[in-house]
């Protein structure tokens, strides 16, 4: 049993991802915010959809839901902490239930620090994280509602995952979160070497996400942050560019 993911390009530099379960064909899409490419690419593939899966409320993940949920007749999945300010939820869900995509089981991760209700799913039979505006390849999300200390705990948590596992974030920053990356850690190898790739990657057009979670581990300034302390220093610099 596999789950697959597939990035989804839309709006500027948003990233829906298209979930397969191998052994079903089950199908869920992740913060679906601009109806027409995604409608598109799941008829590509076949034309089913079981579930949309939300990370957090802000338009950018969310505004194409309506749309995409009376086309395909799927049911919406979001937090339970956020039902009030997320597009109507048929499943609201907190940390350590798991949604089901076939035979597969997501577990629900609370990560709250770029908003207070943000939610990652990850799927062991990827694995796969699905990390929305909470951890980047590179980088994580600024802070808009939570603290520096709620952020170092759901980074931490996301950390302990497997060094396998596939993050699929909500936006292509790599190429940026990079370059601020090499400012504040500039001798880092694992780093560097990263760039090197993601420089490749963007100049032939392609998607730097996924990431593998082990390559986070040694190059994302924001995970290899001792404390909540230095990852506000990270961070507040990084607010400034
Ligand atoms: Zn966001
Ligand atoms: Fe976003």
């Amino acid at each position: 049993m596999t789950i697959s993911a597939q990035s989804v390009p839309i709006l500027k530099d948003n990233y829906a991802w298209l979930l397969k379960d191998s052994e079903t064909g089950a199908t869920a899409i992740v913060d679906p915010a601009d109806a027409a490419p995604i409608i598109k690419a799941i008829e590509a593939q076949g034309g089913r959809l079981d579930m949309i899966l939300l990370t957090h409320h802000h338009a950018d993940h969310t505004a194409g839901v309506d749309e995409v949920r009376a086309h395909f007749k799927c049911k919406v999945v979001g937090a339970a902490a956020d039902a009030h300010r997320l597009p109507k939820l048929d499943v609201a869900v907190k940390e350590g239930d798991t949604v089901a995509l076939g035979n597969a089981k997501g577990q629900v991760i609370d990560t709250p620090g770029h908003t207070r209700g943000q939610i990652n799913f990850f799927f062991p039979e990827g694995p796969v994280l699905l990390s929305g505006d909470t951890l980047f390849s590179l980088g994580c999300g600024r802070l808009i509602e939570g603290t520096a200390g709620e952020m170092f705990a759901s980074l931490a948590k996301l950390a302990a995952l497997p060094g396998n596992t596939k993050v699929c974030c909500g936006h292509e920053y790599t190429e940026s979160n990079g370059k601020f990356a090499l400012s504040v850690d500039p001798d880092n190898a694992a780093l560097k070497a990263r760039m090197a790739e993601v420089h490749k990657q963007r100049a032939a057009g392609q998607p730097s996400v996924p990431s593998l979670m082990s390559d986070e581990c040694a190059a994302n300034p924001f995970l290899l942050a001792r404390d909540a302390g230095s990852l506000a220093d990270v961070r507040g610099k990084k607010d400034r560019f």
